[in-house]
């Protein structure tokens, strides 16, 4: 089966009724992006910068991420990459940077730490942005955002490195669309203001789905309860993308949920169309969107969405692929 996706994976996908999604690859190292992206992806919807920080002994210099971000943008061969800013913290510890805490998920993690250490942050900024120069195939994500200080605040050093970097060198350099990770719940409320800061917003599902559900996402006590098919995470996910549209903010999801074929479905159901997954996910998710009515889906969506369980709604989306197989 593998090989008669994989024979697909060039064609656009794109519903029977022609409603054309876009999939995205997630990546955290270099090699292997090049193939990746030969390979029918439209981009890289989620670059994980903590990735080459985790494989070094101490902070990588302003030119050692500048290096890094280059080979990244150059290996996308002028498709899109959402380059994410470093998300250390909770389960993506630095050797070099100890954190302690008793619970590191409700911790100092992702932006909390950028803006707590801009000598840090700052760096990074400018390393991307000297990274893509002029392209503007670089979008800036900020990861585990939980107010709209916190947006202002990072809008205003990637301002500072903007502008310094203008003054320091000749060129110009351009300027990035940016967005900001979904993951914490409260933002769910507040789409309306995020829409007036960003450019765009992207749904982390397995964050989301811990913090809606207050379970954590690799304890393999509760894994059972750790589970993005929950009828009120999936109502959530709908609201997210239902309030996007309604103040036109442009919204993708790169989580797990949308490398998950069941996933994937009920996520273009909702109206997603901009899906970033592991690599490995692409071909079959491509080959089952193909062979769907967006319609259909929608109808699938609202018979789901009154379901009392997760088991019950991965059950009755199963049997929706089966019938049509
Ligand atoms: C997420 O939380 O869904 C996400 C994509 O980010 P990460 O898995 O890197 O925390
Ligand atoms: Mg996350």
């Amino acid at each position: 089966k593998q090989q008669q996706f994989l024979s697909e994976l060039s064609l656009p996908t794109e519903t029977r009724d022609a409603q054309r999604i876009e999939l995205f690859i997630n990546a955290g190292l270099i090699s292997g992006v090049e193939s990746q992206l030969s390979e029918g992806a439209d981009g890289i919807g989620l670059y994980r910068t903590e990735v080459p920080f985790m494989l070094q002994q101490r902070f990588p210099s302003e030119l050692e991420q500048i290096t890094v971000y280059r080979k990244v943008l150059a290996a996308a061969a002028g498709k899109t990459v959402v380059m994410r800013t470093l998300d250390i913290g909770g389960d993506k510890p630095l050797p070099y940077f100890p954190i302690n805490e008793d619970n590191p998920f409700l911790g100092w993690r992702g932006i909390r730490l950028s803006l707590d250490h801009p000598e840090l942050f700052l760096v990074q900024l400018r390393a991307m942005l000297q990274a893509a120069q002029k392209c503007e195939q670089l979008h800036i994500l900020l990861p585990m955002v939980s107010n709209l200080d916190e947006i202002d605040s990072a809008l205003a050093y990637l301002h500072q490195a903007y502008t310094d970097l203008n003054l320091e060198q000749k060129i110009t350099i351009g300027k990035p669309l940016v967005g900001i990770m979904i993951e914490v719940p409260a933002l769910l409320y507040q789409l309306a203001e995020v829409a007036q800061r960003v450019d765009f917003v992207s749904v982390g599902s397995n964050d989301l789905t811990q913090y809606l559900l207050a379970v954590d996402r690799n304890n393999p006590s509760v894994g059972n309860l750790f589970d993005s098919f929950h009828p009120g995470v999936l109502r959530a996910l709908k609201k997210a993308v239902d309030d996007c549209h309604l103040y036109k903010l442009d919204i993708s999801i790169c989580g797990e949920l949308a490398g998950e074929p069941l996933g994937a479905l009920l996520l273009v159901a909702m109206g997603y169309n901009k899906l970033s997954m592991n690599q490995a996910s692409l071909a079959r998710v491509n080959y089952l969107l193909r062979r769907v009515h967006k319609h259909e889906l929608v109808g699938l969506l609202s018979q789901v969405l009154k379901l009392s369980n997760a088991t019950q709604v991965k059950s009755t989306v199963l049997s929706f692929i089966e019938q049509r197989q």
